[in-house]
């Protein structure tokens, strides 16, 4: 029973970014430390939760990913809702993707103008598709640069930064709290 373990924080991160960039799989590759070359439509429920340490503090996540509802741009507010952190996901092979990573921002942003702390992580998803890459390295970092908010690119696949991107959302949520 996993609510036995004593946290010292709890915070909520959603993931947010268009269908098909890797939310799911960043999700799993987290909390089960899964791969799977399919796409995974949903995984059947709102949130998943681990506990890292970080430093002598233990944090539990609990972090949230979208059913589906991003092909329908029918995210609602209660995704959002008390979020204390985000991961803003694109894939590096998908140059649609990653315009629409700014307009989803915006949007958490105005979200988190009324409520929430404005604690937004930029990852650059499929690193290893190097060859199929559409997006240049540099352009994530600008675009980080311009938020003023980490960024990393992540490979799912090869097990690449998916801590690290977790790692900073954790402690990004510590120092607002
Ligand atoms: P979501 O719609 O954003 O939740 O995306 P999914 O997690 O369902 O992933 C969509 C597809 O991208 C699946 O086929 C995954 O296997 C694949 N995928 C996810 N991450 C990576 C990655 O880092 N590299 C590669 N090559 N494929 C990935
Ligand atoms: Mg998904």
């Amino acid at each position: 029973p996993k609510d036995l373990v004593h946290s010292d924080y709890k915070f909520k991160i959603i993931l947010i970014g268009d269908a098909a960039v890797g939310k799911t799989s960043f999700l799993l590759r987290f909390t089960e430390n899964k791969f799977t070359e399919d796409h995974l439509a949903t995984i059947g429920v709102d949130f998943q939760s681990k506990c890292l340490s970080f430093g002598k503090k233990i944090i539990k996540l609990q972090i949230w990913d979208t059913a589906g509802q991003e092909r329908f741009r029918s995210i609602t507010r209660s995704y959002y809702k008390n979020s204390h952190g985000c991961l803003a996901i694109y894939d590096i092979s998908d140059e649609s993707s990653f315009e629409k990573i700014k307009e989803l921002i915006e949007y958490y942003k105005e979200e988190s103008e009324a409520r929430l702390p404005f604690n937004v992580i930029l990852i650059g998803n499929k690193s290893d598709l190097d060859l199929d890459r559409h997006v240049p390295t540099l352009k994530g970092k600008m675009l980080a640069e311009e938020y003023g908010i980490p960024f990393f690119e992540t490979s799912v696949k090869n097990d690449q930064n998916v801590d690290e991107a977790f790692m900073a959302v954790a402690g990004e949520a510590i120092k607002s709290t």
